[in-house]
């Protein structure tokens, strides 16, 4: 995908600030500070077109943003910050739900996980309630840079047993050197297509 725009649309909590949703939407999840902006910036080629901060509570909000004039990315909250009270929690959950729910644009989400984290249970039900509601998935295993060679392999065999997928259906990705930057984009567009 050749990139010649990429700009921010609007900040939403509720579905009535969503935007209309005249495009084809792909949205982004992954625990907090898992590189989930840097991967979109990667995307679309912007240094900054989402702010890396591993600050929590700048990210409440869904963040809606409009690539090429023809392809909406969506990111979503960061999950699992250890110190936010529950409430808080499920309030964020209530909103992810909402609006993957009920968005009629949405085309897929990419769950981005750190290939060096076995992932645990909200990964699991994630993707479990993605399946549940007929939400197509691209699995995305970032920050492989940080590991050598021989682990990264270890890493991705054992993570695609613990979500019991296809390794092949693992995308290793990494900010820093831009790896897998074509696949993931080939396979959200496959999503369009399909
Ligand atoms: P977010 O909270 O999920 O949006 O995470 P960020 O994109 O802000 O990344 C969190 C931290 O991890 C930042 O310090 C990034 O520079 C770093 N980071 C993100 N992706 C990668 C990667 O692929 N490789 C390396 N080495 N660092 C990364």
């Amino acid at each position: 995908m050749i990139i010649k725009s990429a700009e921010f649309i609007k900040s939403a909590v509720e579905a009535s600030q969503y935007p209309p949703g005249d495009f084809p939407e792909i949205a982004f999840s992954g625990r907090s500070n898992v590189g989930k902006s840097s991967l979109i910036n990667t995307l679309v080629n912007r240094k900054r077109l989402v702010k890396t901060s591993s600050t929590p509570g700048r990210t409440q909000l869904i963040n809606f943003f409009l690539i090429n004039e023809m392809i909406s990315f969506v990111d979503l909250p960061g999950y699992g910050y250890a110190k936010v009270p529950m409430s808080v929690k499920k309030k964020w959950g209530t909103m992810i739900e909402t609006y993957l729910s009920t968005r009629s644009a949405l085309k897929g989400v990419v769950l981005i996980m750190d290939i060096r984290r076995t992932p645990g249970y909200e990964e699991m039900n994630f993707i479990d309630w993605l399946n549940q509601f007929n939400i197509s998935n691209i699995l995305v295993l970032t920050k492989t840079d940080k590991l050598s060679k021989t682990k990264q392999i270890k890493q991705h065999l054992s993570i695609a047993k613990t979500l019991s997928v296809d390794k092949n259906d693992l995308i290793l990705f990494s900010a820093k050197t831009r790896r897998g930057k074509d696949v993931v984009w080939d396979t959200i567009e496959g999503l369009f297509t399909s």
